[in-house]
């Protein structure tokens, strides 16, 4: 036997195996390993090797880093065995990761230097990397933002989500309509993920529930299903700030368990024996392009339960490696339902408890609960999920008499203990009675969780009022609010590397650890030569941006005015619409009053509409074809632009956040529970036009009512118009800018080859107005001149700007981080456990 090469003990790990050298950080180490993946893990001749090429080899040699802190921290989890935090996301909108990895490792400069060295620009190659889009919109960024900020701030946090094979559609315009491509992140491979055959579980659908008794044990359910498939696991190292600790995102993929019917193959039936395995990868193929809306279709529940269950079964698994039995499970890891997609979990989590490790059902739930916290990110009565009973039953079959079962002993406790009348049972049951029987997800994760929160103070308050109205009576104590925020590493330091630049050399670096400390610039909006340089900063932003524009559409557009943006996901309550109304009405008046000083605006715009979702889809169309006519308009003299970007995703929303003047929130009040969007653009200095809704309400109070320009109607008087069947009728008869913008649009004035294209739009809003457009336009109107003006004081503009930045560290993701692992999860740094 020949003993291995020992350097020093410490060296060495518990099984004897050299521990490999830790890697140089400095220019020369990281050019020469960039070069040496280029050469053995590629197999490119460096002076042949293309761009990508560069970017494959600059991530392998970044990973290797990076793997060693996960190594670490994965031995540092082990030995403190506290508890660990499994955050379960159906979605998670990452977007590309290699300059966030740089950054958070602190390797931006000495790999630039490195591959400059090779006449390779870095900034360019990281432009090559897909952008990872297993989300939709804000919920799937919420949880990117969040497995980042567990890893910053300490949290041993497991993010639990599906491997999409196509992420969300890919977006073109064409004739002014969208138009939806298929997404393809995985064709070149992902250097990024790690397969774990050793960690696959199977997954069954359908078959049959039968009792059965064995000698010496009580009777228990046992589920013999139809149809069982392989959850094959897929690791993403999330690297936290400073690389100081490393995270594991855990992305579930779908295969069949005999990936090829031999016998059918071999009897000639090439295509039948493909079906099963075609059937079980469907699971994971699509995202769903859903948003604020429920999917409602079978492949989706298919989905939920199969990420669900894998994640449970191998947070058991994991639980029992280092503990006796399941007893202590909430002690040891909480486990939090990001919205309702994972809410299936808590009657698969009760499965697991008694029919698997043969848990009484009692104790069961009190583990269960123990166990799970749930997030709620809407009140829109169309977005709340809830699943025809045949439908659950058929592919679920034991979930679904758990979940009968668990209803059963809410009501009991609610009737008995509470002397709840039928009305009021029927509220929080968590069977749909009226409408066809369906089951109401957001009663299961409620009723199965120890807290529940709203992502905003206000959402958090409406909540109690509206959808949990009754379940809030029957556990008073447990809705809360953590109201969400967003990584400053990704959506300052990386999206605008100017400003931090400038913020550092005023205060120092302490900001960077700690976001907070950014309130040390909020004087200098009183000192001019901070004003101009931060003014200098937002310029070339603006122009970055309008080279992208000009690139991407062949539009032009002057730096110089306002860059007055909206994106985000298009939705009727978001109220795109509003700010279409608004640009007409503008266009109206500067040709009617060319005399005027107007201030010259850029009217930016993108967003998806889900492919089902007609009149999201019509507001699309209705921003391209009004901008193709005033763009085209020389009465307007540049005065007025509007442009429709497309393909919005988070690597888009990295060059506009630092590029706006001015942000458009302006959701009809009480629709939005947060926004994130809004805090992206503060933080960069963008002045907020928007309604007292979602964590605007909270952003009020940190920037100050003279720094955030509310309008319109609140949540409580929306509430009031709709129950008074409010109708825009009259308002469009008293308004002569609104009535006159809403005739332009009818007379196809916008649309001469099809004249008709909006009517249904504009009649919506004269028959019932709905999202209350009518109702806040001229609340709008007067606050966007109000603006206009303000912004020919240029002095007084970028004071409010100033003052923006400096106050939004509160609205960091790491404060929210740090509120659930207080209050909800009793995990992380400072907590026992
Ligand atoms: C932040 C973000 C969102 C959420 O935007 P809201 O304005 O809060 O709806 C959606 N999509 C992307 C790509 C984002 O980065």
């Amino acid at each position: 036997m020949s003993a291995p090469v020992q350097t020093n003990e410490a060296a060495l790990n518990g099984n004897g195996v050299q521990k490999p050298e830790p890697r140089l950080n400095d220019p020369d180490t990281l050019a020469r390993q960039i070069v040496e993946k280029l050469t053995y893990s590629i197999g490119k001749n460096p002076a042949s090797a293309r761009k990508y090429d560069w970017l494959r080899a600059t991530t392998l040699a970044v990973r290797d880093r990076i793997i060693d802190h996960w190594f670490e921290s994965a031995d540092r989890f082990a030995e403190e065995g506290g508890k660990r935090v499994c955050y379960l996301s159906m979605e998670f909108l990452i977007g590309r990761m290699l300059r966030d990895a740089i950054n958070n490792l602190g390797l931006t400069e000495p790999v630039r230097e490195a591959l400059a060295r090779y006449g390779v620009e870095l900034d360019m190659i990281e432009l090559l990397e897909p952008d990872a889009a297993l989300g939709n919109g804000g919920l799937g960024r919420l949880a990117a933002c969040f497995m980042e900020s567990m890893a910053s701030t300490g949290v041993p946090g497991y993010g639990y989500g599906i491997r999409y094979v196509h992420g969300f559609f890919r977006q073109e315009i064409a004739d002014g309509a969208q138009v939806e491509l298929p997404e393809n992140w995985l064709v070149h491979g992902n250097p990024w993920e790690f397969e774990r055959r050793n960690a696959s579980y199977e997954i069954g659908f359908g078959g049959k529930v039968s009792m059965i008794q064995e000698a010496g044990r009580p009777a228990r359910q046992v589920w013999r299903p139809a149809e069982r498939v392989l959850a094959v696991a897929y690791d993403t190292p999330m690297v936290g700030w400073r690389g100081r600790q490393v995270n594991t995102l855990r992305l579930w993929s779908a295969q069949a368990l005999d990936p090829i019917l031999l016998d059918a193959f071999n009897s000639g039936d090439h295509i039948g024996a493909l079906v099963e395995s075609n059937k079980a990868e469907a699971i994971t193929r699509v995202l769903y392009p859903a948003d604020s809306h429920q999917a409602g279709q079978e492949l989706r529940l298919r989905q939920e339960y199969f990420f669900s269950s894998a994640s449970l079964q191998d947070i058991i698994r994991r639980h029992l490696e280092e503990n006796d039995n399941l007893s202590n499970l909430a002690d040891k890891v909480a486990i939090q339902l990001n919205d309702t997609h994972p809410a299936v979990s808590v009657a698969e989590l009760m499965r697991l408890l008694v029919d698997v490790h043969g848990f009484g059902w009692d104790e069961a739930w009190t583990i269960t609960r123990a166990t799970f916290s749930y997030t709620n990110h809407t009140l829109l009565p169309e977005a709340l999920e809830h699943w025809p009973i045949h439908l659950f039953e058929r592919l679920l079959p034991r979930q679904m008499q758990i979940i009968y079962a668990i209803n059963a002993g809410i009501i009991r406790e609610a009737a008995q203990e509470h002397g709840y009348d039928d009305g009021q049972v029927a509220a929080i049951s968590l069977i749909d009675e009226g409408n066809g029987r369906r089951v109401r997800m957001g009663q299961l994760a409620f009723v199965g969780s120890h807290a529940v929160n709203g992502v905003s103070a206000l959402h958090t308050d409406l909540m109690k009022q509206t959808v949990f109205r009754d379940l809030h009576e029957l556990y008073p104590d447990r809705i809360q609010n953590k109201t969400n925020g967003v990584t400053p590493r990704r959506w300052l330091m990386e999206a605008n590397p100017g400003l931090t630049g400038l913020i550092t050399e005023a205060i120092g670096p302490g900001f960077l650890d700690d976001i907070e400390k950014i309130i040390e610039i909020d004087d200098l909006a009183d000192d001019a030569a901070f004003r101009e340089r931060f003014a200098a900063i937002k310029r070339q932003n603006k122009e970055r941006l309008a080279n992208v524009i000009g690139e991407r559409m062949a539009t032009s557009v002057d730096p110089s005015a306002i860059f007055d943006i909206q994106v985000k996901r298009i939705h009727e309550y978001k109220r795109q619409f509003l700010n279409i109304i608004e640009a007409i009405a503008l266009y109206d008046q500067i040709r009617s009053h060319p005399e005027r000083n107007w201030t010259p605006r850029v009217k930016i715009f993108a967003g998806k509409a889900a492919p089902s979702y007609v009149q999201a889809k019509e507001i699309i169309h209705l921003a391209n074809d009004v901008g193709r006519v005033i763009n085209a308009d020389p009465a307007v003299r540049d005065l007025l632009k509007v442009v429709f970007i497309p393909n919005y995703n988070v690597s888009l929303a990295e060059i506009i956040m630092p590029a706006a003047d001015l942000s458009e929130q302006i959701s009809t009040a009480g629709l939005e529970a947060s926004g994130t969007g809004n805090m992206k653009f503060a933080l960069n200095g963008a002045l907020t036009i928007g309604t007292l809704d979602g964590a605007n309400v909270e952003m009020l109070e940190h920037v100050g009512e003279d720094n955030i320009f509310i309008f319109g109607l609140t949540a409580s008087e929306v509430a009031q118009r709709r129950r008074e069947a409010h109708s825009g009728r009259s308002i469009i008869d008293n308004e002569p800018m609104l009535r006159e913008a809403l005739d332009a649009i009818s007379s196809g004035l916008f649309c001469p080859d099809s004249p008709s294209r909006f009517h249904s739009l504009v009649s919506n809003l004269y028959n019932n107005d709905w999202w209350m457009i009518c109702a806040d336009f001229k609340a709008y109107w007067d606050t966007q001149r109000t603006l206009d003006d303000l912004y020919t004081r240029q002095d007084e503009w970028q004071a409010k700007a100033v003052h923006n930045t400096a106050r939004m560290g509160w609205f960091s993701s790491d404060r929210s981080i740090r509120e659930y692992a207080r209050d909800i999860w009793k995990a992380g740094p400072g907590q026992a456990g």
